[in-house]
């Protein structure tokens, strides 16, 4: 896994192997419980989150069994097995993280969600939790964010080539609004951060708005909404305004007040990113039009839309080469080069098996301009927007999928799993 380097002196207050219920057994746990020997379910819990943060994994499951607290570690594309703890330690650990995380410790049946931050070694990170009712008590999820994580390139977000130039023409205009789209979990925000180093220097007054500070910038201000403090999502986008920033960020549009804002914040002549959950790229404009912002609106302020969602990266240590047959070569939509090659996953002992290690997004970047916005207003039909799109220099993301299976980057069958054949 991919290990934190900064946090591996921090040394473990609680061997966690030492009660593991499954390899004590019940009996051998009663007594060292009757010796006084079980750590304290406050040291678990910092523990089980420290090595987390260590190891580091992006999320931890709290899974109540009815005779065991069940502890895996998890990332995108892997799980892990933690420890299973003492059943009776599952409601002390859910009402030791509901306080953490302010979140109503009566109430048991609704989900619940709830965040905090919390430092571990010279590392802040931002924990968000999920709570869920079930059998045997609640289920949760907690996904932890290290906000020093350093922020990657532009270039190395998997932005390349025709789009990575086409993006950083869009970033380098000096106002309108850049929207990244991309569903839930597409490394949309990472894009939106990386942008905004990018632009970093001494002339940019960069000021953001974010429900959830998911990285700390030093370079920035950072307004979070906070509404346990009166900081509402309303009064933090006034406050932006104030600011008068030339570079700003306004965290997931989905309503008209946070469109307006942007647009407003443009025609004041800052450059605003913001995030959306789209489908594709051409479909986040319609989405706009669906906020009730007028055409004039979106035709002065929206300049670009980046759309995102990640492939699997192919192992290195296993991945085999192989020439592939003409129906997999019609699917990459170049019959004629009989000799290409490409990789297959195998597995390996670095990818558990799996032949995938790690991932990197895949693009597509919509410029946008008025013959485009012309056939939207006039509900021309997708194709044909797409054709307009293409002329001028949009590549669609299953081209750009295309681009990293030719190059070794991902596998044919990780292009069918996204878009099909
Ligand atoms: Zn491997």
């Amino acid at each position: 896994m991919n290990i934190n380097p900064g946090l591996q002196s921090i040394p473990s207050k609680v061997q966690l192997e030492q009660i593991d219920i499954r390899s004590l057994g019940k009996e051998k746990i009663r007594e060292l419980y009757r010796a006084g020997k079980i750590p304290t379910p406050e040291a678990i819990l910092e523990e089980i989150v420290t090595r987390a943060a260590k190891e580091g994994f992006r999320f931890i499951h709290f899974e109540p069994m009815e005779n065991m607290l069940h502890i895996r570690y998890g990332n995108y594309d892997f799980l892990k097995d933690v420890v299973s703890l003492p059943v009776n330690l599952t409601e002390n650990i859910a009402g030791i993280i509901k306080i953490k995380a302010g979140i109503n410790a009566f109430e048991k049946r609704k989900p619940q969600r709830g965040k905090y931050t919390l430092n571990i070694g010279p590392m802040q990170f931002s924990l968000a939790v999920n709570l869920i009712a079930v059998n045997a008590g609640e289920r949760i999820t907690i996904d932890m964010l290290n906000k020093n994580a350093e922020l990657p390139a532009l270039q190395e977000l998997g932005l390349q080539d025709t789009n990575l130039e086409q993006y950083k023409n869009l970033i380098s205009r000096r106002n309108g609004l850049i929207l990244v789209t991309g569903s839930k979990d597409s490394g949309k925000s990472t894009t939106v951060y990386a942008s905004l180093k990018h632009l970093k220097s001494k002339e940019n007054n960069i000021v953001t708005v974010e429900d959830r500070q998911e990285y700390q910038l030093n370079f920035a201000t950072q307004i979070i909404v906070t509404p346990e403090v009166g900081l509402t999502r309303e009064e933090a986008l006034k406050a932006l305004l104030q600011q008068n920033p030339n570079v700003a960020l306004i965290s997931e549009i989905d309503d008209n007040e946070t469109v307006s804002n942007a647009i407003e914040a443009v025609l004041r002549g800052s450059l605003v990113f913001s995030t959306m959950i789209s489908r594709d790229a051409i479909s986040a404009i319609p989405r706009l039009l669906g906020l009730d912002i007028s055409p004039y609106q979106l035709s002065t302020g929206l300049i670009g839309v980046a759309h995102q969602t990640f492939v699997r990266k192919l192992c290195d240590s296993c991945k085999e080469s192989y020439t592939p047959d003409p129906a997999e070569r019609e699917i990459l939509g170049n019959t004629g080069e009989s000799d290409v090659q490409l990789f297959r996953a195998k597995g390996c002992e670095h990818c558990h098996g799996s032949g995938y290690s790690g991932r990197t997004a895949v693009f597509e970047i919509l410029t946008i301009n008025d013959e485009l916005l012309d056939a939207i207003f006039q509900h021309a039909s997708f194709s044909s927007i797409k054709d307009i799109a293409r002329k001028h220099g949009y590549v669609d993301i299953r081209d750009d999928i295309v681009n990293k299976v030719k190059s070794g980057i991902t596998s044919v069958e990780e292009l069918i799993r996204l878009v099909g054949n």
